[in-house]
């Protein structure tokens, strides 16, 4: 086994003492997340006085590697360095931040990233915008792939995987959607002790989050689940839905060992607020993102972020009963890029934003 990898020194995992019943704990990780991400009170539009919002910003976990992947690869990058994989590849949406962030975590490791992106497009009219913009800018490998193959990724990843080990003798590390697995899982794991470090237990009832593939929520209801339960953990669905989730966070607790408890106990999945569907964005969604920005100065994205805070705003004022306390913890999962793909712009036209706030200096002396 390598212990140093070209550019970032794998480091010993030592797991929470609280997480050791999980079976499958890494032996190493990577440092590439900005840690101890601030946790701030927000005022969202809409939220009556009788609840407290705050935002954990791990839309601060980095610039470029802003968001909660980059969590899940300090793991996955481990694993593969560790594997003495010199390729990684991994798949997404066209505009998937966890390609984006893949690719330049790859690239600061001195790995070389493949990313199969789901998309109609062809090479001449792929977009060069928001997370596609990064992945092409730090050379990524790209692979389209349209929608009728989209049940066939595993198998399409490995058959590629093994075909640039063939070409260049050099191994590849295969990421599946989202990082979400079991190796990825620990970010999250880490994730919650840094939540227990920053008082979580005594200042909050309830975490609220986005989910998409599953990994993010996965690691923290275990990790809550773990440490006794004293939270109540919320995820608002951006795609799939409720009994899609159960199975697979249920499957993740059967492959960490824990066979006693069932996904439905541990997580409440919140259908109702995808809207358009995965991705798409309604103008009210876009609308919401800008009163946010406006109120707050916080950024949300259009994909999952946006979506999840609109829900959480919703439940509060309909749902009240959902939540276990008062005082309520959003993640800011990031996602900045995705607001850079082009869709911001005909909303801003079209709601006379760019016609009311911005003149010609003749115009006003
Ligand atoms: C991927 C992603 C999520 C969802 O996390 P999962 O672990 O895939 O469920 C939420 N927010 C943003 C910005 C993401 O990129």
């Amino acid at each position: 086994m390598p212990s140093v990898c070209r550019r970032y020194s794998l480091k010993a995992y030592n797991c929470p003492h609280w997480a050791a019943p999980l079976t499958k704990i890494p032996n190493s990780r990577i440092c590439l997340a900005q840690k101890n991400t601030p946790i701030r009170p927000w005022l969202l539009p809409n939220v009556s006085e009788a609840f407290s919002v705050s935002v954990k910003r791990d839309d601060l976990t980095g610039c470029l590697l802003t968001g909660n992947k980059t969590r899940k690869l300090e793991f996955l990058l481990a694993d593969a360095v560790e594997k003495n994989c010199k390729h990684v590849i991994t798949t997404g949406g066209i505009q998937s931040n966890h390609c984006r962030t893949t690719a330049v975590a790859a690239r600061e490791l001195g790995l070389k990233p493949h990313l199969f992106l789901l998309s109609e497009d062809t090479p001449d009219t792929v977009s060069c915008h928001g997370n596609t913009l990064l992945d092409i800018m730090c050379g990524a490998n790209i692979v389209l792939v349209n929608k009728s193959a989209k049940h066939n990724r595993d198998a399409l990843l490995k058959n590629y995987a093994d075909h640039i080990s063939n070409e260049t003798g050099e191994s590849c590390y295969v990421i599946p959607v989202g990082g979400s697995n079991c190796v990825g899982l620990f970010g999250f794991v880490d994730f919650f002790e840094e939540l227990l470090n920053q008082q979580v237990h005594e200042n909050f009832d309830d975490i609220v989050l986005a989910i998409g593939s599953g990994g993010s929520t996965a690691g923290i209801a275990i990790a809550n689940f773990l440490t006794g339960g004293k939270l109540k953990i919320h995820a608002v669905s951006v795609c799939n839905d409720n009994v899609y989730f159960h199975k697979h966070i249920s499957s993740t607790l059967k492959s960490v060992g824990l066979r006693d408890v069932d996904s439905e106990d541990i997580v409440d999945i919140i259908d109702g607020h995808k809207g358009l569907g995965y991705a798409k964005s309604a103008s009210h969604e876009l609308e919401f993102i800008m009163q946010v920005c406006i109120t707050t100065g916080i950024f949300l994205d259009p994909v999952y972020t946006a979506k999840a805070a609109l829900g959480l705003v919703h439940e509060l004022n309909h749902n009240p009963s959902r939540f276990k306390g008062n005082r309520i913890l959003f993640i800011h999962t990031g996602g900045i890029f995705g607001i850079m793909d082009g869709r911001m712009e005909p909303h801003l036209r079209q709601s006379g934003r760019t016609e009311n706030q911005v003149k010609l200096a003749n115009e006003i002396v």
